[in-house]
């Protein structure tokens, strides 16, 4: 994690970002409430909160009724936090493109786009949960009875699958 203190400009339109303390994750993002919107992760943090169960309250509560301004999404942004290039990424299953920093692993995100990776993770899991159950679920109710949408979910099998439906939905 970058140091806390420090004020970030937004990399998409230059206004201080306001620091938002996630208490489920215990940890602070940059979060461009008077601009744009935008949404700066250090590092892995993102990971934190691309899948639908994962708490996002506290990011939506700072954003909530706010109007925010435009910005070209297609522009390269600069990492706020080591000044080089960021690169354009799809992220999550949704084909959603954000902006990654190669040197820092910090991920930009404009305004929306999280709640769209996390959009298109639920209908991902949906699908898989699907595409299990037709495979496996009679099957697996037979074998083991009760206890079988417990092991679908975490069975090496639904991995599988998993990582399939990633590599082709995502690049
Ligand atoms: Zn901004
Ligand atoms: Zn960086």
């Amino acid at each position: 994690m970058a140091d806390n203190k420090e004020i970030i400009k937004c990399p998409a339109c230059d206004n201080e970002m306001k620091k938002i303390f996630i208490p489920d994750a215990g940890i602070n993002i940059d979060i461009c409430t008077e601009g744009c919107g935008g949404i700066l992760f250090d590092n892995r943090e993102l990971n934190k909160f691309d899948e639908p169960h994962e708490n996002i309250d506290e990011i939506l509560k700072a954003i909530d009724g706010k109007t925010f301004i435009k910005v070209d999404e297609s522009e390269t942004r600069v990492c706020p936090l080591c000044n080089v290039p960021m690169v354009k990424m799809g992220a999550g299953a949704g084909g959603v493109e954000i902006d990654v920093c190669n040197t820092c692993g910090a991920k930009f995100l404009d305004n929306g786009e999280l709640q769209k990776i996390r959009g298109a993770e639920e209908v991902k899991n949906e699908r898989l949960d699907a595409l299990m159950n037709s495979l496996y679920k009679e099957n697996l109710h037979d074998v083991i009875g009760k206890n079988a949408d417990k092991n679908i979910k975490s069975s090496p099998r639904r991995q599988f699958f998993e990582d399939l439906v990633y590599k082709h939905l995502t690049r």
